[in-house]
């Protein structure tokens, strides 16, 4: 199973949440290398912001790390093996 496929982004212009496959994308008429990527919800070509992979969880993910599995997350911070490693420690020292 891949995640990226359940990948969400959050457009900056209207704050819809799009999965990443139903996001608009099309040649830049200007840089044929490039893409733009579009909101479906407000048809702009807009910001997104990259939500935390956590289903339910709409926060921004600013937190990547790989997983035992071989994958690889992108989660907010609550979401993250760094809270998860902090917790562990705090409760060995504690
Ligand atoms: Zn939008
Ligand atoms: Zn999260």
């Amino acid at each position: 199973m891949s995640r990226n496929e359940l990948k969400r982004w959050r457009c900056q212009e209207c704050k819809a949440i799009t999965l990443e496959p139903a996001l608009l994308s099309a040649p830049n008429p200007f840089d044929p290398d490039d893409t733009i990527v579009g909101c479906p919800n407000c048809k702009s070509v807009a910001e997104f912001d990259e939500l935390c992979d956590e289903p339910g969880c709409e926060r921004p993910a600013s937190c990547g790390f790989p997983t035992a599995a071989g994958g690889y997350r992108r989660t907010c911070y609550d979401h993250s093996d760094f809270k998860k490693e902090r917790a562990l420690q705090e409760n060995r020292d504690g």
